[in-house]
């Protein structure tokens, strides 16, 4: 069976990071949306609450029912609104506000210029007085960065009407309400932080997608990839190895065949173009939905250190490459 680590050590160092950025453990809530970023959802809350961490963040309120118990807070992006003291379900629209279900706590989500989710810019005191009037519990204004990783305006302007957003809700008479805004990048590319928490996904698995403009913040990656050997067999010079036969042997050589393939959401990619693995050189011939081979005959490969070759070779980011690894494949914690 393929294998995923997860270095805590590696994990505890990124967290430190954010800490001495924001300035506190209590102002981190870690986002484990969609499997931890494929890390493993089980396995990366335990991590967290060990180190600490008090707040977490999910897609779907199933998620947040897997690892309540180590948390005293979670923030839900969306789905149904199941009430739960411990549940804060971020909210994107007035109809959305209207209808909810009496009890349900919430963070309301402000459009500052993503135009992806959340309530317009002109729509935030309609939706202070539904709030007033329905007696609904405001735990939270938050809304989200679209290119914070970039250097240019845009961000500046989103930081501008999020302030904006804030003091509105503070001249309505609003009190205990938290402000959030920043994720990974917006944590990183701040000097002072300003709000009271970090929405933090990407840098926490140890990835700083930053432009390189921006100064150096130094992350480890949590997660290697490796994938045991099923069977070996010695090829003569020109034989052919796996579907379509696409590589062919230059020399005699020893070509082992390991258990992982495109069927645990490892990429097929192109055999013409073969990705590197971390120990054990280039994929040889195409990407079995189970299986690849390689060069050799070691007990265990290394497919990958960190996602960020594979991105960087399947010209797609980090998130997706650690995203599609399937769950059922075994996590073990290293230190
Ligand atoms: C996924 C997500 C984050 C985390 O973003 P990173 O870039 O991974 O740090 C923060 N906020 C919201 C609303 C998200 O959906």
């Amino acid at each position: 069976m393929a294998t995923i680590t997860l270095n805590r050590s590696n994990y505890y160092h990124n967290l430190n990071q954010f800490v001495l950025k924001t300035g506190s453990k209590d102002k981190i809530a870690i986002v484990l949306k969609d499997n931890a970023y494929g890390h493993g959802i089980l396995e990366m809350a335990k991590l967290s609450s060990e180190f600490g961490l008090k707040r977490a963040v999910v897609r779907k309120v199933n998620e947040a029912k897997l690892i309540d118990t180590l948390f005293e807070d979670i923030i839900i992006l969306g789905g149904e609104v199941e009430p739960n003291p411990k549940y804060s379900y971020a909210i994107n629209s007035l109809e959305q506000l209207k209808t909810l279900p009496k009890d349900a706590k919430i963070e309301l989500k402000i459009d500052t210029g993503m135009h992806r989710n959340g309530i317009a810019m002109d729509e935030i005191d309609a939706a202070l007085s539904i709030i007033k009037q329905k007696e609904i519990n405001l735990n939270g204004i938050m809304s989200h960065y679209a290119s914070a990783d970039e250097l240019g305006s845009e961000y500046f302007f989103q930081l501008q009407n999020f302030r904006t957003a804030k003091a509105k809700t503070l001249e309505a008479g609003f009190e205990n309400v938290r402000f959030h805004i920043d994720n990974s990048a917006g944590a990183i590319r701040c000097s002072a932080f300003e709000f009271d928490l970090v929405r933090l996904g990407i840098g926490a698995y140890g990835y700083n997608h930053m432009d390189d403009s921006f100064d150096d913040f130094t992350l480890k990656p949590v997660l290697n990839l490796y994938a045991k050997r099923v069977a070996t067999r010695a090829l003569e010079k020109g034989q052919r190895v796996g579907y379509g036969g696409e590589f062919i042997a230059p020399k005699d050589m020893l070509v082992s065949t390991y258990d992982v393939g495109y069927g645990d959401g490892w990429r097929r990619g192109n055999a013409l173009n073969p990705f590197i693995t971390a120990d054990s050189g280039a994929i040889l011939g195409r990407v079995s939905m189970d299986f690849i081979s390689l060069e050799g005959d070691k007990k265990e490969v290394c497919v990958m250190e960190g996602a960020m070759s594979a991105a960087r070779h399947f010209q797609t980011i980090t998130y997706e490459i650690t995203c599609a690894l399937h769950a059922d494949i075994p996590r073990k914690i290293v230190d």
